[in-house]
Order: structure tokens, then sequence, then C-alpha cells
């Protein structure tokens, strides 16, 4: 098979391949990039590797950058650009199921493709289009098939983060698993405790995102493998309700993955969305995020929105919790609207503010001062103070004497 007409990312990377050939070396455009070119989806990153090794790709380009030598990665400098070339390479030891133990730089294309996961991410390019494919990865792309390179059990038993990517894949391109790949995951499942969390995160990331999740939920639950993911071991039913939803496409980046995954389990409180999330080791800002998002999407559902609750969400937050709403087929009305109107959308918006209460003499510093400007951001954003400095500073006075 030859590509007629490669995507752009590749044109500027076309005459390091050529350079590295004519020093006599093999180097091809190898992995994703090559399965989506294929499967004529966009493509975002290319991967290149090269039978020469790290030493002689640097006698061949002037410019280069050490960014992983001891794995064979070097970056070509090119006017500006950097190029990651990977020597080939074969993986050996894995005696902790998740890192090889030893990696040797081998001259053999085939050798290096046979480590890698599927048949589909084996296909290599070379820098004229023509595709090199010695395990019919262009035929499982045709079935629509996610096939381990040789023996699933173990091509699982060396790497089993392998099982989380055959899941994330079968939803990102809704293919089939083949069924001795789906038997090595039933039978390996365990195997994925030994995985940092942060690795198995990114794949069910991926996963929730992809063309067709329910495909990669119900694998992930008929083989068993969710009960080794963080959390989930008492979730099944709800993950099931979760996989027969229908409005994928409306999940469009990891707030809304999580927010819709977090909803569909039925964790509610904020503490218990703290706790969830940190098992997976998600960062701060996205479990934030989510917990605002999600303490407004549980008063859509009972009908009651207060204009204090869109305030504490903010507008991302109140766009997030909307969609999901959708998402479920929940009745809501343009609160996104609503927000808008509101008077201020942010406590910084307030016209008066602590420092010039305490300059003028009205308060001096203390919980009084912070309840103070609490009740006057309410009032501002229920219409019944505007935001002006003056009628501020005449309720301030009002709300001290209550005090
Ligand atoms: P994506 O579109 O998500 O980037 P990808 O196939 O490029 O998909 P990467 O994680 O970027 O996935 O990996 C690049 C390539 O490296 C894969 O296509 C595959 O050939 C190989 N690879 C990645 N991870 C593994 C693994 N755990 N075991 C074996 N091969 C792997
Ligand atoms: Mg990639």
């Amino acid at each position: 098979m030859q590509i007629k007409k490669l995507p752009a990312l590749f044109e500027p990377a076309r005459p390091i391949l050529q350079k590295i050939e004519q020093a006599g070396f093999e180097a091809y455009f190898v992995g994703g990039s090559v399965r989506d070119t294929i499967l004529d989806d966009p493509i975002h990153d290319i991967d290149i590797a090269t039978s020469a090794y790290p030493s002689e790709i640097k006698k061949i380009f002037r410019k280069t950058v050490d960014t992983g030598i001891q794995h064979g990665t070097v970056m070509i400098l090119d006017h500006g650009t950097g190029y990651e070339t990977t020597t080939f390479r074969t993986e050996s030891g894995y005696q902790d199921y998740r890192r090889p133990d030893q990696v040797t730089f081998v001259r053999s294309l085939r050798d290096d493709l046979k480590r890698r996961d599927f048949t589909i991410n084996a296909l290599a390019m070379k820098e004229d289009g023509t595709v090199i494919d010695l395990f019919d990865g262009l035929g499982d792309l045709d079935r629509h098939l996610i096939r381990a390179v040789g023996n699933p059990e173990e091509r699982f038993n060396e790497d089993a983060l392998r099982m989380m990517r055959a899941v994330r894949f079968a939803a990102k391109l809704d293919f089939t698993i083949d069924s001795p790949t789906l038997e090595g995951i039933r039978n390996h499942g365990a195997l994925l405790q030994k995985i940092a969390v942060e690795r198995i995160e990114v794949e069910f990331t991926k996963l929730l995102q992809g063309l067709n999740p329910q495909r990669g939920l119900a694998d992930l639950i008929e083989t068993g493998l969710y009960q080794y993911c963080p959390g989930l071991t008492d979730y099944r039913e709800a993950l099931q309700a979760f996989s027969r939803q229908d409005q994928w496409q409306l999940i469009t980046n990891d707030q809304l993955a999580w927010l819709s995954f977090i909803n569909a389990l039925g964790i509610t409180s904020r503490d218990q969305v703290r706790q969830f999330m940190k098992s997976w080791k998600l960062s701060n800002e996205l479990i934030d995020r989510v917990q605002k998002s999600l303490q407004l999407l549980l008063a859509i559902h009972t009908g009651q929105v207060t204009k204090q609750q869109l305030f504490a969400a903010g507008r991302g937050a109140v766009q997030d919790a909307l969609t999901i709403a959708d998402f479920n087929g929940w009745q809501h009305t343009d609160l996104l609207r609503t927000f808008d109107e509101l008077p201020i959308k942010d406590s910084h918006e307030l016209a008066i503010n602590g420092g010039q209460l305490i300059k003028d003499g009205i308060l001096k510093p203390g919980p009084m001062m912070g309840r103070v400007l609490k009740q006057l951001q309410q009032l501002v954003i229920n219409g019944e103070v505007p935001n002006d400095r003056d009628q501020l500073l005449r309720a301030t006075k009002k709300l001290i004497e209550k005090e």
C-alpha cells in the first residue's frame, strides 16, 4: 500500500527521513500517526523510528538534543523544529509487569514492530508513503479489530497497561477487541494494579472521549478490568448504565468526561468527589471544576437553581453542568443567560472591597469583615442592592448595625 497524499504534518519531517536513508540507514514513520492516516483521522504528532543508533544520528545531523538517549531517542533540530527519532529496539525483562529491565538497540524493523502493542499500532511508513505491514495491521484496520502483536497473554504479562490501552482504542476507534486479546485481558486484569494510576487515568480519560465510549466501557466491564481501576470495584451496575448513554458526542474534554462519569456513579458530596478523584491522581484544578459543576448539576436535577449557585459555580462550570444535563436528558432553562445577566460574575467585581472599608475606617480586618462582604455580595447577586459604591456603603452600615 502506498499513501499518495500525506497529511501536512509529515511534510517537513520527510527530508529528515531522506537524510537518514542517504546515510545508509532505514527510517520510518511509526505508531499512531500511520494508523490514523490510513483511517483518514486527524493526526496530532508523528513518531520516527530508525535503524541508526543514537551516536549515528548525531553524526548525520549537526544539531541534536539527547531527549531520551538511554531509550534510543534523540531530537533532531531543523529550522527551529524538533523531530524525535528513536532507534529500533527490543525490550526484555518486564519483571515488574510494566517496564522492560533492558532495552537493546537493533537494526531490524521487524524486531522493533514486534514489541508494539497492537497490530494497528505496528505499521511503519516510508517517507514516500509506502506502508510496511508485517503483522496484518492493515487487515485489522479493515476488520476494525484490536489485536495484540503476538501472544496476548505474554504481551499483557510484560506490560499490564496494554490492557487499558486495548479498551481505550476500542472506544477511540469504535473497534472490536479480537477474542484471544479479550481473553488475555480477562486472565490478566489484576496485573493492572502494578501500573501507576496516572497512566491508567490517561487511557481512561481518552476512552471517555473516544468515538464510541460505550464499547470501551462494555469491554472494561465484561473483562472485569474495571475492578482494578481506582475506586470502581463496587460500581459495576452504575458503569453499565453509564455505558448505555447515547449522547457521547457531547463529551469533548476532560472536565466533561469526569463530570459525566462521577455523576453517573452517583457520587455527590464534595468530599467524596475529592476523595474519588484523588484516588485517580487527578489535578486539584480538575477536581475543583468538577465539584463546582456537580453541585450545580444536582440543583438542576432537582429543579431549583439559585443565582447564588450560578455565581458560585462560575461561567465555565455552568456550561459544563448544562452540557451534562443535556447528556442525561434533563430539562433545564437557559441558565447560561441567567448567569450572564448576574450583576457581578466574580467577587472581584463587587464595587467595594475590604481594603476600602478599612481605609474609610468603617470596618477592621477580621471575621466580621468577611461576613459583611459575603452578605453584600449576596445582596448584589440577588438584585437587592445595585453594585454601586455609595449604595453598598449604606448597606454596609446597616449590616454592621445588625451584627
Ligand atoms: P495516540 O493517538 O493516543 O497518540 P498512539 O498509538 O500514537 O496513539 P502512543 O501512546 O503515542 O499511542 O504510542 C506510540 C506508539 O508506541 C504506539 O502506536 C505503539 O506502537 C507503541 N506503544 C505505546 N505504548 C505501548 C505499550 N505500552 N506497549 C507496546 N507498544 C506501545
Ligand atoms: Mg501518539
